[in-house]
């Protein structure tokens, strides 16, 4: 199982972040290390002093595919739930001055906290599905699909031209604006139209 992730899908967040809004998706990965399931606390890692939530839309593959057409793509995921992309802002910023990768800002144990999964068959529409995170009670990002800059099939065509995705891999699509730091004894809750999914303490 692998982890694909999308940076820079909200134009909204692009901005607050100071970087340009991308023509193609940025991608990047996790390893399967980085799972967090079941509503468990995440443990703050002490190399950082500044790890953002990012709450994002997860898909879950469904099936094995390469090089697929944007026009087949829905067919390629069945359900979706929410996640936290978890990020050492402070290590992040650093590499991306220099130009190195991501992977020691992104790809760190329990960086990606994802909730149970919900069908896709329960939207309407799956382009305007409204969630947000809710930080000891208090309403920090909110997000629409409607605002996504690349489509859920745009994604998944565009990364299975490079890799292979294969049934039960997650694709964490991108946050909405507003991310910002936790801190020991936070309280993330996230909610996906209305229904709270997530629910766990950063210990
Ligand atoms: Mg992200």
């Amino acid at each position: 199982m692998k982890i694909i992730a999308i940076g820079r899908n909200y134009a909204e967040h692009a901005k607050e972040l100071n970087n340009p809004v991308p023509s193609v998706p940025v991608i990047f990965m996790k390893p399967d290390t980085a799972l967090l399931k079941d509503n468990k606390p995440f443990y703050h890692p002490e190399f950082s002093q500044d790890v953002h939530h990012e709450i994002e839309i997860v898909l879950k593959v469904s099936k094995e595919g390469k090089h697929i057409s944007e026009k087949f793509a829905a067919n390629y995921f069945e359900e979706i739930a929410l996640g936290i992309d978890f990020t050492a802002r402070d290590i992040q910023t650093k590499h991306k001055e220099k130009g190195l990768p991501w992977e020691l800002a992104k790809a760190f144990d329990g960086s990606a906290p994802v909730s149970n999964f919900v069908p896709k068959s329960q939207f309407a529409n799956m382009y305007n599905i409204s969630f947000n995170l809710d930080i000891n009670g208090e309403t920090r990002q909110q997000g629409n699909t409607k605002d996504l800059l690349f489509s859920f099939e745009r994604i998944i065509a565009f990364v299975s031209q490079y890799i292979t995705l294969k049934k039960g891999d997650l694709i964490f699509t991108g946050t909405p604006q507003g991310v910002a730091k936790v801190n020991i004894g936070d309280r993330l809750e996230g909610f996906l139209e209305g229904e709270k999914l997530l629910d766990f303490y950063v210990k």
